[in-house]
């Protein structure tokens, strides 16, 4: 018999191990190829999905969709920004969550974030609202809502939608309230690594009817389904979900409140296990507010912990954990695609259209945004982390923390 490489193996979202996949997701699977029909637009499944994630956040319109990717492209088209149009974002999310503000022909205006939390604050999107701006898109990074009260403030005065991308934020709460229903649009992902996945697919919710509409038609070519003389009515995609997707994704929707709620469990528990640690912080959470953990997030002083983020990550990496210095990169603005405009042909389109104001990318604008890249080391999160793992995270942070510290002196 081989010898496990590391004493303890955390599960992991990229398999088996870390996912909550069985026996429900193969019955309904088997029942979907059983019916022979595999698309949406005939079949129950993606229907049952779209039912019970609009009652499961009490709104009454939801739409699955093919990503999130897909997700946010609909929300984008729902709101139908003119070419040139502006959308203030963060730079640090998923590029799924950017690139289709560009192919809506609108510029992705770039707020800076809060250090700790590395969410936008109606504090930094309000100095890059302009008379172009037609939505705003946040994101709930790792699971730890942004301060929605102060932003729906803010847009309910500049009178622009707000857009909340819940990708890594099922189930998260502000001030008692769920993400996704502050906002004129909600978007979710089921993609392999969120707290629920079909592989690939997405959601989108809304309150609104007229919205709602405009999201189901920009998922389906357009076409008018089910009305009296259909046609297809504008410019649109194909982002539909099949019914194999539906039928996991409706196994997996009565499994969400235990895999948020095992993943609160254990993040509170390494909280708890880790109390004190020189140059390390743990996450920023205001009172009142849910987290749920898509990751665990730390911020590394590398003054105190020799090697900052880097060093750390190789630590960790050493004990079998794979962690993640920055997160992404580098923020969004700084990859080729807005460093060069590389969109349609060598047009640069929508860039052409863009005031120069929309396209400041300088470092200064960005304290928070790069302060928090610099200092972010993302901890692998999981529904399936037991009392073992937690402990094992625990001790190899300590250890790794006190063998960067000893070189410090030594
Ligand atoms: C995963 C993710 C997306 C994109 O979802 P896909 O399903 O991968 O297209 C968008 N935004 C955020 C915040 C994400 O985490």
């Amino acid at each position: 018999m081989r010898e496990p490489e590391h004493p303890v193996v955390l599960p992991s979202d990229q398999d088996a191990s870390g996912r909550t996949l069985g026996d429900e997701e193969i019955a309904f699977l088997t029942a979907a190829i059983q019916s022979g029909t595999l698309t949406s637009t005939k079949g129950e499944f993606v229907n049952t999905l779209q039912e019970q994630w609009a009652a499961k956040l009490g709104l009454p319109y939801a739409y699955a969709c093919s990503s999130g990717t897909s997700a946010i492209h609909t929300a984008v088209a729902a709101i139908d920004p003119e070419p040139g149009d502006e959308i203030v974002t963060s730079p640090i999310t998923d590029m799924g969550a950017i690139t289709p503000i560009l192919y809506q022909g609108a510029i992705p205006v770039f707020a800076d974030v809060d250090p700790r939390t590395a969410n936008v604050t109606a504090e930094t999107l309000e100095p890059c609202l302009s008379e172009r701006t037609k939505a705003i898109i946040v994101t709930h990074l790792f699971g730890n809502p942004c301060e929605m009260g102060p932003i729906m403030a803010l847009a309910k005065r500049y009178d622009v939608p707000v857009i909340e991308d819940c990708a890594q934020a099922y189930l998260a709460r502000c001030a008692g309230q769920l993400v996704g229903t502050f906002g004129d649009i909600g978007c979710f992902s089921l993609q392999q690594g969120k707290h629920i996945t079909t592989g690939e697919g997405g959601l989108v919710v809304a309150r609104d009817a007229a919205l709602a509409r405009r999201m189901r038609l920009f998922i389906n070519k357009a076409w008018g389904y089910g009305d009296a003389e259909p046609d297809h009515y504008f410019l649109a995609l194909n982002s539909r979900m099949n019914e194999l997707q539906g039928a996991v994704a409706v196994a997996q929707l009565p499994k969400l409140d235990l895999s948020v709620g095992n993943r609160i469990a254990a993040a509170t528990a390494l909280t708890e296990r880790l109390g004190e640690l020189p140059g390390i912080t743990l996450p920023y959470m205001r009172a009142g507010d849910v987290h749920v953990y898509w990751k665990y997030d730390v911020r590394v002083n590398a003054a105190i912990v020799p090697g900052g983020t880097v060093a750390l990550a190789q630590q960790l990496k050493a004990r079998g954990i794979a962690s993640a210095p920055r997160y992404i990169q580098k923020p969004a603005f700084m990859c080729e695609v807005f460093q060069k405009q590389r969109t349609f042909g060598n047009s640069r389109y929508p860039f052409t259209l863009a005031r120069p104001q929309a396209l400041a990318y300088g470092r200064d604008r960005f304290p928070g945004a790069f302060g928090a890249l610099d200092e972010i080391l993302v901890l692998p999160w999981n529904e399936r982390y037991t009392e073992t793992h937690v402990a094992y995270l625990a001790d190899s942070l300590r250890q790794a923390v006190a063998k960067l510290s000893e070189s410090k002196v030594g």
